[in-house]
């Protein structure tokens, strides 16, 4: 037991959590779990993540100031981006062939469906919205008796809703440039974002512009900074070797949460929850395997010929199986970037500067499964949106993504943007929420794994690229 490598351990950790749970609500004893055992996971979580923000913070002031010289910083800022990017609207066009294929919301009974389209009409008057593939149900009188049966709304109550509703929206809008997200980029104080984990941009922001000055002044006032920042670096970094000692546990206690509280003392909820949305779980879940086991290894394959498929699992599989068990890619983070340089061989220059951006940038398991999610969502409403509207749906995803905090279910808060640029009720993610935390974990993983990814071809792009096929990678994880 000793020997075996840590992911093995933290997979087992897992099976335990998950049998844990499954025995505790059959006999009844769920809350218990939920009380006693579920707080060690959130202790794991809190430890990671408390790790994560300042990690972030030194290591891009770090990776910034090692590279030595602005013009190479200049071109790796300019080719992380871009290829993030483009994964990114890669992943989500995936999303949107497989939604548009599969139509798990048309598999939904007919009557529900029509039930759904006319609360959506409502909703959508109430909100002064013109419908928006053109045809505006409520001028159908037989439509609208159905409407009035199924809603205690009456046509004066709906027009009440929405004039004060414009108002009210109109008032937002004056307050508002379209230039916001990158006022909201610039801190004005950056004790306050670094107190507020959501505010990880501001923290990149400060770094990058921290790192880049560091390269401006002379070497000896610059050396103690780097030496100082290189150490608490290499502070941070045995904290995590130190806590990972104890993933193992902390990831059945996890589980065995997550699981508990969803099953309650009836197993028989959690197949019941996955019934009804069984065809848009699949449809995400077939999306986001795609993309850990053809697309991101096919990408790797025409980039960095030197990594063998097993070999990039293997490197990365405590990273994986920690941001399946925390569904956070920011207090995987920490991981991430030790399985990057200890056991891909990337180089700390590179890593440092790339994966904290990744983190916070680029999650493509998020953009994909919410392009199949807002699809769902219109095709179980009866709503079939136009091409133009779906293009809407490729670059508010790619933005909500970008805006994406790395934390469990950020994903599904930052939905409601993505169903509002297409005029969809947000109030629709409680449909999808039962499922979400599974879905989460998963999409986790990708996020991570397309990180990893294109901080290796990055790497090998810069000729800092230094690998090894290593018997146990794992041991990176070692107290010495
Ligand atoms: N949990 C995801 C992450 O941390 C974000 C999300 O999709 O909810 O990467």
């Amino acid at each position: 037991m000793k020997n075996l490598a840590l992911h093995w351990k933290i997979l087992i950790g897992m099976v335990l959590g998950i049998i844990w749970a499954l025995l505790s609500s059959s006999m009844g004893w769920s809350s218990f779990t939920i009380n006693w055992i579920d707080p060690f996971g959130t202790i794991f979580i809190n430890l990671l993540k408390l790790i994560a923000v300042p990690l972030v913070l030194f290591s891009i002031i770090g990776g910034v100031a090692n590279i030595g010289d602005p013009k190479s910083l200049g071109r790796m800022g300019g080719k992380t981006l871009l290829i993030y990017l483009t994964t990114t609207v890669f992943a989500i066009s995936l999303g949107l062939i497989l939604v548009n294929t599969v139509k798990p919301g048309k598999l939904i009974d007919e009557q529900s469906r029509i039930d759904n389209r006319i609360n959506y009409e409502i909703w959508a008057a109430s909100q002064g919205h013109t419908i928006k593939d053109g045809i505006n149900y409520l001028h159908d009188p037989a439509f609208f008796k159905r409407a009035q049966e199924i809603t205690e709304l009456t046509k004066s109550d709906l027009k009440e809703v929405s004039v004060a509703d414009k108002l009210e929206k109109a008032e937002k809008q004056k307050n508002t440039s379209p230039l916001q997200p990158l006022i909201d980029i610039v801190p004005d104080n950056f004790f306050y974002s670094l107190s507020n984990n959501g505010l990880m941009l501001q923290i990149i922001f400060f770094a990058i512009f921290f790192g880049v000055c560091v390269l401006f002044i002379p070497e000896e006032q610059s050396k103690p900074v780097l030496n100082l920042v290189n150490g608490v670096n290499e502070v941070f970094l045995k904290m995590v070797d130190l806590v990972m000692q104890a993933a193992p546990f902390f990831v059945f206690a996890l589980l065995a949460g997550v699981v508990s509280k969803m099953a309650g003392d009836d197993i028989g909820k959690v197949v019941e929850i996955f019934k009804g949305l069984s065809w848009y779980s699949l449809t995400v879940l077939v999306g986001l395997l795609l993309m850990i086991f053809v697309v991101y290894p096919l990408i790797m394959k025409t980039f960095v010929k030197k990594i063998p498929y097993t070999g990039f699992f293997k490197a990365m599989s405590p990273a994986q199986t920690l941001a399946f068990s925390t569904s956070s890619s920011a207090a995987t983070l920490p991981v991430t970037m030790e399985c990057v340089e200890e056991n891909l061989g990337v180089n700390k220059k590179v890593s440092s500067f790339v994966l904290p951006i990744g983190a916070t940038v680029n999650m493509d398991g998020t953009s994909l499964y919410q392009a199949v999610a807002v699809i769902f969502l219109a095709q179980m409403h009866m709503i079939d949106l136009t091409i133009g509207q779906q293009l809407t749906v490729v670059l508010t995803t790619t933005l909500a993504s970008i805006g994406s905090a790395a934390v469990p279910s950020a994903g599904l808060v930052m939905l409601i943007i993505v169903l509002n640029s297409v005029g969809l009720n947000p109030a629709w993610i409680a449909i999808i929420f039962p499922v979400d935390r599974i879905l989460d974990m998963f999409r986790t993983v990708v996020n991570v794994t397309g990180d990893a990814t294109v901080c290796t071809i990055i790497a090998d792009g810069e000729n800092m690229l230094d690998y090894h096929d290593t018997k146990n990678p794992t041991e990176t994880f070692d107290l010495d």
